[in-house]
């Protein structure tokens, strides 16, 4: 099983409040696909390649969602998934299929998956099903919405609050601003914040998180996000 992802990615798990997601997925294009967008999207995950590796981690480890393809090496999807249920566990699964059929679809569900994804798909709407599935299960609770003090970010309608005041930000601001409101109060390098935000790999002599912090400071007030001097920047919170 491939553990190199889950060590490139340790700042993240040192987080306790980080979710930690399961990828099932034998053709490495699509694992490491699903794995960035996750990163980016502020989620950890560790990518398996067999049904036997995910079954172990799924019950041993700390998961709060599975991704799992149907067709693998040994065992095949629908018997991890039918399994992982035999033990009790009511982990959220979302099947990967290449067979888009009624047929397999049906199967899935009835074995226990909470949803499905056709291949081939956009990140982004896996991503939405990832957050539907992780805010249902904590719940019902409404995780869409981040807040920090009197700034808040709708995650579904993409707009900032800051106040009374609505404000519409771009791609990069919006994702920027996620970041901070991930991990609020907490100090973020600037590698971090590229990492997080950008989703590349940090380029020391790029000073792109600076200028789109600047950017987002005119948009949310500069007095809430402070530079620490040599390490980075932090979300401080304004009371309402
Ligand atoms: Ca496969």
């Amino acid at each position: 099983m491939d553990r190199r992802a889950s060590r490139r990615w340790g700042w993240r798990m040192e987080n306790g409040n980080v979710t930690q997601i399961l990828i099932v997925e034998d053709e490495p294009g699509i694992s490491s696909f699903i794995a960035k967008g996750l990163k980016a999207a502020g989620y950890a995950s560790t990518a398996v390649t067999t049904g036997e590796a995910a079954l172990t981690l799924a019950v041993a480890g700390d998961f709060q969602l599975m991704v799992l393809d149907i067709g693998l090496p040994d065992i095949d999807g629908f018997s991890v998934l039918r399994r992982l249920r035999a033990t009790g566990s009511t982990m959220p699964v979302i099947i990967l299929t290449a067979r888009s059929s009624v047929d397999d679809t049906v199967a899935g569900l009835e074995g226990g998956a909470d949803d499905y994804m056709p291949k081939p798909f956009r990140f982004d709407e896996l991503l939405a099903r990832i957050r539907l599935r992780l805010r249902t299960d904590s719940g019902g609770q409404d995780a869409t919405v981040l807040t920090h003090g009197d700034l808040s970010l709708d995650l579904r309608t993409r707009y900032a609050t800051v106040g009374d005041e609505e404000v519409e930000l771009s791609a990069r601001e919006f994702s920027l601003l996620e970041t901070f409101l991930s991990h609020p109060g907490q100090v973020l390098s600037r590698e971090q914040l590229l990492d997080r935000a950008w989703g590349y790999d940090f380029d020391p002599g790029s000073n792109i998180v600076d200028v789109y912090v600047r950017y987002l400071r005119k948009k949310v007030g500069a007095e809430r996000i402070v530079t620490v001097y040599g390490m980075g920047y932090r979300l401080v919170a304004v009371a309402k």
